[in-house]
């Protein structure tokens, strides 16, 4: 059955035939913790037949979420403790990232803002609040690039986001501007021309990094919507996150790399999962993700190649975390490693 229109609770779930009538109650209690939202995109692409589908997993709750494990926090990455002022994090100290909206029109179930988003979640700022954050931006000279972020900064009308971007475009030391988004996989139809116009509204260098999981949600609809916000001048990267059950596979993982190649899409940051409540059944040991990342390595080309981040608790930044090919052997001489595994000596012996 197609839904045409997002499904939003376990009622709606069974309903649409994505889970059992005999989950219900424990996926409705796992609704009212975490938001539950599947577009009709979305709910297209599930395979029903598969009781591990990859698209599933990312968006059909799971029982597993009641399951809290002692390392897991509510901010795991420490937005809180780097924010100035409502909706601004800062970070790092020529960016900032302005959360203007924390709503999706997916939920992702291993979101690492499951606390901050959705019905229950921060909301959209206020106008005064979005005035405060605005102004942060402008009296701090130091700030390079401006992230919208949230919650997913497209779910904001073309008409909205415009308003943002014409007041960061007044700002001088303000040259770059990132949007992260799955709008373009989840709600391809969105990507017109009004939107990409008020993208681009802050005549600042625009790039949009798109999050995508699986190469099952690059489809042809998917690839035209990033097609048109690239020809429309926007710089499109990408960022994945690393999951057990949706890419913890050598051939998945590559294959949702040369899907973003092939769509213009530069990869860019593949996040180790972060301790968000509720999602160990998607977390993999370092040592998984290292190997994965080194199998890339000699199986597709460097332009497909993301670096692989761990996200550090607490809000300290981000770490890269790739296994190390190289070895400091003393007096300047090293051990590097290839592709194939084979070590060699550097500079060469004799
Ligand atoms: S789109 Fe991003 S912010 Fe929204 S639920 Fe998914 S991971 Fe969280």
């Amino acid at each position: 059955m197609t839904a045409h229109r997002p499904l939003r609770t376990a009622g709606d779930l069974v309903e649409a035939g994505l889970i059992d009538a005999s989950t219900e109650e424990a996926i409705s209690r796992v609704a009212s913790r975490y938001a539950i939202a599947i577009s009709p995109v979305v709910a297209g692409l599930i395979d029903r037949a598969d009781p591990q589908d990859p698209i599933a997993r990312q968006f059909v709750p799971d029982a597993a979420e009641l399951t809290l494990t002692p390392e897991e926090r509510a901010d795991p990455i420490g937005d809180g403790a780097h924010s100035p002022v409502t909706g601004i994090v800062h970070r790092y100290p020529d960016r900032v990232l302005l959360k203007a909206v924390h709503v999706c029109p997916v939920y992702c179930r291993f979101c690492f803002r499951r606390e901050m988003v959705g019905p229950q979640g921060l909301g959209t700022l206020t106008p005064s609040e979005l005035d405060a954050a605005i102004a942060y931006i402008a009296d701090h000279s130091e700030i390079w690039e401006v992230i919208l972020t949230g919650g997913d900064p497209l779910v904001l009308s073309p008409r909205r986001l415009g308003e943002i971007l014409e007041r960061l475009g007044a700002i001088d030391h303000v040259k770059v501007v990132r949007f992260h988004t799955r709008v373009p996989v989840v709600e391809p139809h969105r990507v017109d021309a009004d939107l990409f116009a008020a993208l681009k509204s802050s005549g600042k260098a625009t790039y949009v990094a798109l999050h995508a999981n699986h190469p099952r949600e690059l489809t042809p609809e998917a690839r035209a919507a990033a097609a048109r916000l690239i020809d429309s001048g926007i710089v499109m990267v990408s960022q994945s996150v690393l999951l057990k059950g949706v890419n913890d596979d050598p051939e998945v993982l590559a294959e949702l790399m040369r899907a973003f190649v092939e769509t213009r899409i530069k990869p860019y940051y593949l996040h180790h999962p972060d301790l968000a409540p509720g999602t160990s059944h998607f977390r993999l040991t370092i040592e998984e993700g290292q190997a994965l990342v080194a199998s890339l390595r000699g199986r597709v080309s460097g332009l497909c190649q993301p670096t692989y981040i761990l996200d550090i608790p607490g809000g300290h930044g981000k770490a890269v975390i790739s296994a190390g090919a190289i070895e400091a052997e003393g007096g300047g001489c090293y051990t590097v490693t290839d592709f194939r595994g084979n070590e060699h000596a550097y500079p060469p012996q004799g």
